[in-house]
Formats: structure tokens, C-alpha cells, sequence
């Protein structure tokens, strides 16, 4: 446990003491946090990460960061200076394209993109990021592990990012909303303070109600928990947003607003796993089909590995789980037959 403690204290530092004026170190520190969870670990514990993969993460966080907040002149600094390069090339490809999936389906452009992206990302903040007051403290990765365009994730990072997933996704957001709020271009922008973490990493309307109508139909308009006939119904993150914050296509159900909220931030108990895993990770394609038709973010095994990591730490901590019509239970270890058959 004292080596989570001194990963979060080695985490703060980075964050109040680095040498950073854009907010790359916290796009960095967010998506090695995510891909910790979204990709399965190698044997020693360790993560091959490479920087293209990275890269992707990034424009996936500054496509919608990119939009203008208010007005059209209103996109923010997510630099001091000027402009943070990133923010240029995304909002360029923003002006192309109507969503993120038209742009990954242009392979060339989405190519194009990523690699200047990269190349970015391995001149700024890579070798940067662990540098605090003059001296490098590489509890993250290591510049002589550095090896085909990637990095390697130490073996003690990637458990303190499992573990710690949503603590320092909390951490790391609430320092880049204050470092968007520190830049003083962006004071006239900013009316309504309490918008921006809705802005910067809130889920868009549109997309949810495009969520919504393919999973009611997938799922013939029954609820997905109870299995009644449901009219209106919402959209539920299977894995909790409390717990992975990030809307990808097959964690959502269609299910009564009732059974939604009885769930509540839970993780859902083995038989609903079961069930979800059959329906929305099966391989039919059906699915994947409907979300790449719509313009959706999705990603079959993500979803996946993100499943099996945050079953895997319900296990850790004891978690109850909750099945409809039932009091809360203790997770069973049957999960483990289910996700990781
Ligand atoms: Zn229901």
C-alpha cells in the first residue's frame, strides 16, 4: 500500500511542480491512466505503450476540446503562450470531418494525424514529464526503456493505475480544469465556471441520444435488467461512469429509468455480466456494426479489458454487487469464468 502512496505523492508533484505550461502533461498522465486499464498487462506486470497509441488517446481528448466553448472564436488555450500544436491539428481536422469515426475510417488522414501528433508528444511532454525542479524521477517509465517508438510502463505504475484509476482521473481533471482557468486568454471565454468540466470531459448530447435509439432497438425496447417491455428508457453505463468515465459503445444498456437507478454506481452482479457479455461483446458485430454506421466511439476489447480490470478490482475490495430485484450481494467469483473464459 506505501508504494500507492508514494505513486500518488511522485503524481502530485508532477502536477504542481512540473515544468509544463500546456496542459499535455495532464492529456499524458490520462491516457497512460487509461491505457493501464483499457490493455492487457505483459507477464512481468509491465505495459509496451507506444507512442502512436498514446497519440490516439490525445486527439481523442482534444476533439472535443477543440470546439469552441462560447462563440466561435472561443476555443480555449490549452497552452500559456500560444496555441498548444495539438489543439491546431485537431481543430484543423475538426473543420474536415464531422465526427472522430469519419476521420479513423480516412486511414491516411487519421494516419497523418496521429504520426505529427506522436511526434509532438516525443518532443514535449515524453521526456519532460518526470522532470521536477531540474531532476528526473522516472517512476512511470524509463528513457533507456524506450525502444520502437514506445514506452514501457513500469511494473509499479501500471498497478497504481489499476488501482487507483479513479482517483487520479478525479486528480488529474480537477489540475487541468484549474490550468485551463490559470490562462489568461481564456478568462473571457470562461463565463460559467461550473460548464467547463462538462465541457472538457463530459459526454456529447447528440452522441448519447444516438447511443440510446441503437441499444433500444438492439435490445427490442426491453429493458436490459429486468427484461420488460420498456417505451422510454435511458441509457446505463454497465461498467459505472463513477468507476470509467469514458463512453465507448458497448458498455452502454438500454434499460427502465427505475432499474438504472436501483443499480445506482454498482457493478452488476454475474448474471447480468453474463447476459452482457453474450449480447454487446459477442461477436456477431451487430452491434460494433450500428455504432461504426452512426459515427459512435467503440471498441470491442476495450470494453472488454476495461470490464475485466474494474471485475478484478470489485474482487479486490470486496465489492457487492447488484442483480434487479435483489438486496445487494458480495461478488461472486464466477465473473472470472464469464470475462476471462
Ligand atoms: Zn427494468
Amino acid at each position: 500500500m506505501s508504494s500507492h502512496l508514494q505513486f500518488l505523492r511522485n503524481l502530485q508533484q508532477l502536477l504542481d511542480e512540473g515544468v509544463f505550461v500546456a496542459t499535455y502533461k495532464h492529456a499524458l498522465l490520462q491516457s497512460l491512466a487509461d491505457l493501464a486499464i483499457e490493455r492487457e498487462p505483459d507477464e512481468d506486470g509491465s505495459m509496451r505503450l507506444p507512442v502512436v497509441t498514446i497519440a490516439e488517446k490525445f486527439i481523442h481528448y482534444y476533439w472535443r476540446q477543440s470546439a469552441p466553448y462560447r462563440g466561435p472564436d472561443g476555443v480555449l488555450r490549452q497552452n500559456a503562450g500560444g496555441q498548444a500544436a495539438i489543439i491546431n491539428y485537431v481543430a484543423d481536422a475538426r473543420a474536415e470531418y464531422n465526427n472522430l469515426v469519419e476521420l479513423q475510417h480516412d486511414a491516411g488522414e487519421w494516419q497523418g494525424l496521429t504520426r505529427r501528433v506522436a511526434q509532438v508528444i516525443r518532443t514535449m511532454p515524453l521526456w519532460k514529464l518526470q522532470i521536477v525542479a531540474g531532476s528526473s524521477n522516472e517512476f512511470l517509465y524509463r528513457r533507456s526503456e524506450y525502444e520502437n517508438a514506445s514506452i514501457r510502463l513500469l511494473p509499479g505504475a501500471v498497478r497504481s493505475f489499476r488501482d487507483l484509476y479513479v482517483i487520479v482521473t478525479n486528480f488529474v481533471r480537477g489540475a487541468w480544469v484549474s490550468q485551463i482557468q490559470s490562462i489568461g486568454f481564456n478568462r473571457n471565454i470562461l463565463g460559467d465556471a461550473a460548464a467547463l468540466p462538462e465541457f472538457l470531459f463530459g459526454a456529447e448530447r447528440s452522441s448519447l441520444d444516438r447511443y440510446k435509439s441503437i441499444l433500444r432497438e438492439y435490445q427490442r425496447s426491453r429493458c436490459f435488467y429486468c427484461d420488460k417491455s420498456a417505451r422510454s428508457g435511458e441509457l446505463d453505463h454497465f461498467i459505472p461512469w463513477s468507476r470509467y468515465p469514458v463512453d465507448l459503445g458497448h458498455n452502454f444498456v438500454f434499460a427502465h429509468a427505475g432499474c438504472n437507478r436501483d443499480k445506482r454506481d454498482f457493478l452488476a452482479d454475474v448474471d447480468h455480466l453474463a447476459k452482457w457479455n453474450e449480447e454487446n461483446l459477442g461477436e456477431s458485430g451487430e452491434l460494433t456494426d450500428a455504432f461504426v454506421d452512426a459515427g459512435l466511439v467503440q471498441d470491442r476489447v476495450r470494453s472488454k479489458h476495461v470490464a475485466i480490470w474494474a471485475y478484478e478490482q470489485g474482487e479486490a475490495s470486496e465489492a457487492h454487487v447488484w442483480m434487479h430485484g435483489h438486496d445487494p450481494r458480495r461478488l461472486r467469483a464466477e465473473w472470472r469464468d464469464i470475462l476471462i473464459a
